[in-house]
């Protein structure tokens, strides 16, 4: 039987069964699609990589000699969407029988799904065969509505996969040692980051194809992307990292500095952060290459700690299968949740990184530059901001999903709507993650420079950040002061005097009504 395979632009996984073998009978498809170009705004690098990377995963098949057909958008410009294309070539080539792998997002779950159902033929569906956790798993840790929590799952695929354990219990006693990844980077400490290692793989092609279809994009166009598209180059920055930026992983997690970028250098917009996403989120390299390899790297290297790895593996055995359990136990609903009430438009600043809090236009300008930023910057500033201004999570979950290089809905969305804007209530979270101009000061080195003063609350010179977190917190006062997290900050503005928080509030309402000019 002639058989079809559909591989989507995030399955690019070598290692996947279904290239055991070798068979005349089946055919790959890999094609660039208008409908995943255009399903939000995306950063341009973003879809050249993923075009690029598609490419490189073709010739690579086709090398090893199974039979691949690679559609460019010029191709597939004359079907509506994927099903109409899949119709085409069902008939062209006389296909007997359909495959393809679960699909990371729900958008596309349910295309292939209602799809399947009106085919006359044979379809059979695979798994995707990267994630810790199969598919069929999920179910057995996630449920519906239910407020789960990082930590116990966390430790529960520590023990269950046996990673930096001993026996029953954590490597070393300790399963966390957050308390030690939350240094600032000192002045002293800026010349020792290190050049991170980038690409240059020539996609000026690509881009002319993009603007030829009309495409609209986001961000800074690069003819040399820097991102890795292909297996061998996601291992080398694999290894690049266990070596170089590991032995200081954890503990600068969570620093920011603005100062590196001042100074004519490129390195500080990722500093100790792996930039790994991408590529194990399209899939070329698995998780559990990446947690047993920066393993490897801890046991046999002497200048790396524990409280570094640990770090490091609970973001990819922890959160990115956390979230994506998240994901599916919730969806489609989780992406209308709005438990806060948000409800203003994002500020157009977003897409130019014009504004005066100093914080914030170097975050959004790397990330329309880079297509990147790392978690604290998504977290702390530009997600920080909107929480506390009060934007609609709708606005913000579309930022996102568009700007970064790794934005694919199923991690994207928990992350943004869930853990950043505490819209779905706490099922990500156990409470929101709002800060005031202090946080930014503790973690960085953006106040020093600023147009606005962090110190002040009032006033026009005064951080922004500060009145808005103030207002958000008194805003929500009835729902945060049942929780055990938030009660205690709740109760002293509260035993503050009427006319001074009269002041405060009265700064921020100001503020938000003049959120573009910033
Ligand atoms: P590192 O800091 O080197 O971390 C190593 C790896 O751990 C990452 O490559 C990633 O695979 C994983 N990881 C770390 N944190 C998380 C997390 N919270 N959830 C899932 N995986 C994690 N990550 C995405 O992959 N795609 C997204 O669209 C995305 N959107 C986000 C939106 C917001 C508002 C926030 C707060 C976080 C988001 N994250 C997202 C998580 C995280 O910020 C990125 O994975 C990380 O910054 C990628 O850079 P890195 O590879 O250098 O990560």
């Amino acid at each position: 039987t002639n058989e079809l395979r559909l591989i989507l632009g995030d399955q690019l996984n070598a290692q996947h069964s279904w290239f055991k073998d070798k068979s005349h009978n089946v055919t790959y498809v890999i094609a660039e699609l208008y409908q995943e170009a255009s399903y939000t705004t995306h950063h341009i690098q973003k879809i050249s990589a993923f075009f690029a990377a598609m490419q490189a995963f073709a010739s690579a098949l086709e090398k090893a000699g199974h039979k691949v057909i690679y559609l460019t958008l010029d191709d597939t410009q004359k079907y509506a969407d994927l099903p109409d294309l899949l119709n085409h070539l069902i008939k062209e080539h006389g296909i007997r029988s359909f495959c393809y792998q679960l699909p990371d997002e729900y958008r596309l779950r349910t295309q292939l799904t209602d799809y399947c159902k009106s085919l006359s033929i044979d379809y059979k569906v695979f798994d995707t065969e990267h994630f810790y956790l199969a598919d069929n798993q999920l179910g057995g840790y996630f449920k519906q509505g239910k407020k789960h929590r990082l930590e116990h799952f966390y430790r529960k695929m520590r023990a269950e996969f046996n990673v930096l354990m001993d026996g029953d219990g954590p490597l070393t006693g300790q399963w966390n040692f957050d308390s030690q990844n939350r240094n600032k980077l000192k002045a002293s400490d800026l010349a020792d980051i290190p050049e991170p290692l980038v690409f240059a793989n020539d996609v000026s092609d690509i881009l002319t194809r993009i603007a030829r279809h009309g495409i609209k994009t986001m961000g800074k166009a690069e003819n040399q992307l820097l991102w890795p598209i292909n297996r061998s180059q996601a291992k080398q920055l694999l290894v690049f990292f266990c070596k170089v930026l590991l032995p200081k992983f954890g503990q600068f997690q969570d620093a920011m500095t603005g100062k590196l970028i001042e100074f004519g250098e490129d390195k500080g917009w990722s500093l100790y952060h792996s930039r790994l996403s991408f590529a194990i989120n399209a899939k070329m390299i698995s998780p559990h290459s990446v947690v047993n390899a920066a393993i490897d790297a801890f046991e046999q290297n002497d200048d790396i700690d524990i409280a570094q790895v640990e770090g490091f593996v609970r973001q990819i055995l922890g959160w990115r299968e956390f979230v994506r359990g998240i994901y599916w136990a919730n969806m489609p609903n989780y992406a209308s949740l709005n438990a806060l009430d948000a409800n203003l438009p994002l500020p157009s600043w977003f897409w130019s990184g014009n504004t005066k809090m100093r914080c914030l236009s170097h975050a959004i300008t790397q990330s329309l530059d880079f297509a990147y930023a790392h978690h604290i910057q998504r977290l702390m500033v530009t997600g920080n901001f909107c929480l506390i201004a009060g934007i609609h999570p709708d606005e913000v979950d579309d930022w996102y999903l568009g700007i970064y290089i790794d934005a694919l809905e199923w991690v994207e969305m928990p992350n943004t709507r869930g853990m950043s804007q505490f819209a779905d209530g706490g099922i990500v979270g156990s409470k929101a993650y709002a800060a005031s101009g202090n946080y930014i000061k503790k973690m960085s080195d953006y106040c020093s420079d600023c147009h606005y003063k962090v110190v002040n609350t009032v006033g026009d010179d005064a951080c922004p950040l500060n009145s808005l977190y103030w207002q958000f917190m008194d805003k929500h006062k009835d729902s945060f002061t049942n929780n055990p997290r938030t009660k205690m900050v709740l109760s002293n503005w509260l035993k503050k005097p009427e006319a001074d928080r009269e002041k405060v509030l009265s700064r921020a309402n100001f503020l938000l009504q003049n959120l573009e000019n910033l």
